[in-house]
């Protein structure tokens, strides 16, 4: 047996050697919910939990410190809560000098001290584990045992049989599906709340004079079990990306129901109007910043909205407000969820567009002259945390336009924040940002000219760029490349309807405009000058 790695904080947990279990019931990362074990039918004096930390899931991709100690410490404090109820936990540590590095081998290690029948998980939230995990079972001669994740509204059973036959997957439609079988957000007649499925219209305000006091954000200053993690992280990943200091998320359930509380009180009241709007030097504006403690299942998706129902029929959030965060957690969040499975394995292999350049060194150090970049960027680096506009309009678009590889995005997407799992990111990313599914998600890339950012924000007021120029040594290079991406894809695009305004607009561009802009591209995408 390894030695013990006691740190006081947080003590040994592990099985006796030569222990007996019906079943192991593995319980992930981002699977931080005591429900799951009454939903494996989990007998403390039969089966056992395992849970494991892994380098291998904190490197695959490079991975932010802050998504890492996340993780980590989270789960450390979800096994003490087993513990404490008398649970049986077996808890592989990372700073175990046997660790083998992986599920797989962690799991061979623990088959040669527990003989075990079973190996039962919920579904995990990657293909890649999934496959991983029921391989290691099978050679091991564990019978493999999947259960639905219940903390979803919808299996991917439901979206696949919703999905069938549909030549493009509308989120909306999905979401009014799900509204109407939960009822959410639905009048006694059966109507949408209001007489309207969708306010969007409403929730695009840009943060102008007279915007609300944006309230400060509640912190969770790590414990000795946090501290210990930090400690940790640094060590063993002195080269990873992103910075811990300041590391304040939400690490128990019991401070992820301060932080939704604080939330619904807040910031929702405003959610909605500001939803699209980005200001320097504020990362978190009326944003509810609970995607982390949803996503590794600290908090449940039902109660979160029920929350938000409350503050609605007791007239302290408006509609447009409660409508427009359902529909992420409703809407958005399950309609991913249900093309990350329903896609299959390939999904993330897909380049509709062929873009192939490497993803710009900036994306790593923030360091650029374009300040909604660099803002963008630079809070990512520094909390893991980016709100969905930034990530669609700004990193997201600008990898769009320039034809970064999607594998290098969605890669970056996965690592660098702090709510990232891979069946969230990658739908969002691959589809939704960079229209790299032909067209499964979005019915047309989400580009947008320096025009955009100017009306939505800030950034531009200070920039050495103009967002109105498209060529020259003040051309902002999201306009430029805007107008470049048009002339590239037209052949690819030219047919989709929704773009007939963009290609109008092309049109008025005189062809020795239309050259320059393609060299000045080509010079942005690092491709060189000539050749335009
Ligand atoms: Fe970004 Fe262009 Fe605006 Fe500068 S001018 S902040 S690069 S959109």
């Amino acid at each position: 047996m390894s030695p013990s790695h006691d740190d006081g904080a947080f003590p040994h947990l592990g099985l006796a050697g030569g222990s007996q279990r019906r079943q192991l019931l593995l319980i992930l990362g981002d699977q931080l919910d005591p429900r799951y074990l009454g939903h494996a039918g989990f007998d403390p004096h039969f089966d056992a939990v395992v849970m494991l930390e892994v380098p291998e899931e904190a490197s695959h991709v490079p991975s932010h410190r802050a998504r890492t100690a996340l993780f980590l410490s989270a789960m450390r404090h979800f096994a003490l809560d087993l513990r404490d109820r008398d649970i049986p936990v077996h808890y592989g540590r990372l700073d175990d000098p046997d660790n083998g590095g992986s599920f797989a081998s962690e799991l061979r290690r623990l088959a040669t001290r527990v003989d075990a029948e079973a190996l039962t998980v919920i579904r995990p939230g990657e293909w890649r584990v999934l496959d991983g995990l029921e391989a290691v079972a099978a050679d091991l001669g564990w019978r493999f045992q999947m259960l639905e994740d219940p903390h979803f509204l919808s299996t991917p059973e439901e979206f696949s049989a919703w999905a069938k036959g549909r030549k493009q997957l509308v989120m909306e439609y999905f979401y009014r599906q799900l509204r109407k079988r939960t009822g959410l957000l639905m009048d006694d007649a059966g109507k949408p709340e209001g007489g309207e499925w969708n306010y969007d219209k409403q929730n695009r305000k840009a943060l102008g004079k007279r915007a609300p006091d944006r309230p400060e954000v509640p912190r969770f200053e790590p414990d000795a079990v946090t501290l210990g993690v930090l400690e940790l992280v640094e060590r063993r990943f002195p080269d990873a990306p992103g910075s811990l200091d300041g590391f304040a998320w939400p690490v128990t359930r019991g401070q992820a129901l301060i932080a939704l509380e604080d939330f619904l009180v807040r910031r929702l009241p405003h959610f909605g109007d500001y939803q699209d709007a980005m200001k320097r030097g504020e990362p978190w504006l009326f944003h509810s910043l609970l995607a982390p403690a949803l996503n590794l299942k600290l908090l449940d998706p039902r109660e979160v909205m029920a929350g938000a129902l409350e503050r609605y029929r007791s007239g302290d959030a408006p509609l447009n407000a409660v409508e427009g965060f359902v529909r992420q957690i409703l809407g958005w969040r399950e309609f991913i969820r249900g093309v990350y499975w329903h896609e299959g394995r390939d999904y993330g292999e897909r380049n509709g567009l062929e873009a192939d350049l490497p993803l710009p060194e900036m994306y790593w150090t923030g360091d650029t002259d374009m300040v909604c970049m660099r803002e963008s960027l630079g809070q990512v680096l520094e909390h893991g945390y980016g709100h969905h506009i930034q990530r669609l309009m700004i990193t997201g678009n600008y990898a769009l336009l320039a034809g970064v590889k999607p594998r290098a995005v969605t890669d970056w997407y996965l690592g660098m924040y702090v709510d990232a799992v891979d069946w969230v990111t990658l739908p969002n990313t691959l589809g939704m940002m960079l229209h790299a599914d032909g067209g499964v998600v979005g019915t047309k890339p989400y580009v947008a000219s320096g025009r955009y950012v100017q009306r939505m924000g800030d950034y531009c007021g200070s920039c050495r760029y103009d967002p109105g120029t498209r060529t020259g040594e003040d051309a902002c290079p999201f306009t430029t490349l805007y107008w470049d991406f048009l002339m590239r894809h037209r052949g690819r695009l030219g047919d989709n309807r929704r773009m007939a305004f963009a290609w109008k607009n092309l049109d008025r561009i005189d062809e020795d405009e239309q050259r320059a802009i393609r060299q000045h591209a080509r010079t942005l995408r690092g491709l060189g000058a000539a050749g335009g």
